[in-house]
């Protein structure tokens, strides 16, 4: 062997050596669960995203996948579905006719979300497409990547019995309402509906804090249970807000944290900004008394409503400290799939309805846009309804 070969030989194996390195140097692979199995491959985690290997992924799902090398494409493929996925692009094509380019308000850091891209020589796909475009809900647990096909939609409406009641004679709890940026409040809640919090709750002031009934009666539950933990210093220090309220907030604040007039969810009576003594409230989500708000506030039927890495969606920071009442079965389903409020609105309308089981009962829920004035009811159910401030009509039902 000549001498310069060697020396190229020597300099690729220390180059391959070098970009293992980096290249492990961020990622970790993953188990992955797909309805409660433990798959044969892994899914990966670099740079705090996690992607999964689009080939090994589509074809455990019974679809089929075809890789283009020379446009650096994965196609995946079945009855119902064609997808089209580019490498390091955030074109995603759907169902041939159909051209979504998804995510492009998406820059810099955040490209990452949904870029699909080569990792290990494999083609792997970001987590945020599985949910985008399969509409499969993933979080991770204990490191290991949960994935859940969506199997139960729709099926129980054939033995449902369902009757037809106007929209008018309905008692609206308001509690499923999406109220952000894009959609605006139509009706502050009944002042009869509004409760001082003090002295039920630990307050930051006792004069002018007032909450929906509702939402004081779930908040005391969460600050007990916080109790019964070890964690004594909780206190509330904003509800419910009227228009002029929130607009004094809206002309002081910043604009990544406060809506404009309208817009903001304490309006409702239903949002609680709860806080601990002597933690800024930023820093809510680095102690112990953020972290187990964060964890526990669905038992109670709260949900974090502006979590970590969200903004893209809810259009506001990380809130560690606010959290809105949704009711119990709603708040399971959404901690329980890692969701923000806009997507759960979005699933139920695409899907119109969902089954959750939770607490040992089986939860039906409808979502329908009325007709001539008129929903339907299961009848022989427990029931209640929220509109979701978007046209439609949700419908909780339990026996
Ligand atoms: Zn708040």
């Amino acid at each position: 062997m000549k001498h310069g070969h060697f020396k190229i030989i020597f300099t690729t194996i220390v180059m391959c050596i070098f970009i293992s390195i980096t290249v492990y140097a961020n990622s970790t692979t993953m188990n992955i669960l797909i309805d409660d199995e433990q798959v044969l491959f892994y899914a990966v985690k670099q740079n705090e995203r996690i992607y999964v290997p689009i080939g090994y992924f589509s074809r455990y799902l019974g679809k089929s996948v075809s890789w283009d090398g020379e446009h650096m494409q994965s196609t995946i493929s079945s009855p119902k579905l064609h997808i089209v996925l580019t490498m390091n692009s955030n074109e995603i094509i759907i169902d041939r006719n159909y051209i979504h380019i998804i995510g492009l308000e998406f820059s810099g850091d955040m490209q990452d979300i949904i870029y699909p891209k080569i990792i290990n020589n494999i083609a792997h796909m970001p987590v945020y497409v599985i949910w985008n475009i399969f509409e499969y809900y993933a979080k991770v647990e204990d490191g290991t990547l949960i994935i859940n096909t969506p199997k139960s939609y729709g099926d129980f409406i054939n033995y449902l019995n369902l009757v037809s009641i106007y929209v008018d004679d309905i008692l609206d709890t308001r509690y499923l309402e999406l109220i952000n940026h894009n959609y605006a409040i139509q009706h502050l809640p009944p002042t009869d509906n509004l409760r001082l919090a003090w002295p039920t709750l630990p307050v930051s002031h006792i004069e002018g804090l007032y909450l929906h009934q509702t939402a004081l009666y779930a908040t005391a539950k969460l600050i007990a249970a916080a109790r019964e933990y070890g964690i004594t210093s909780l206190f509330v220090s904003s509800g419910f807000r009227n228009l002029e309220h929130q607009q004094r907030l809206f002309e002081n604040g910043n604009p990544n944290y406060v809506m404009p007039p309208s817009h903001s969810e304490h309006h409702t009576g239903l949002a609680v900004d709860i806080l601990a003594t002597g933690i800024a409230m930023q820093h809510l989500g680095d102690f112990a008394e953020g972290i187990w708000l964060a964890q526990n506030s669905y038992k109670f039927g709260f949900i974090l409503r502006f979590p970590q890495n969200r903004q893209y969606i809810t259009g506001i920071s990380f809130e560690p400290w606010h959290f809105r009442y949704i009711g119990r079965p709603h708040a399971y389903f959404i901690n329980n799939n890692n969701l923000v409020l806009e997507e759960y609105l979005h699933l139920l309308r695409k899907h119109g309805s969902l089954q959750i089981n939770f607490n040992d009962e089986i939860y039906y829920i409808l979502h329908q846009i009325p007709e001539n004035g008129m929903i339907y009811i299961p009848y022989g159910f427990i029931f209640s309804i929220s509109s979701d401030n978007l046209g439609g009509y949700i419908v909780t039902a339990h026996r």
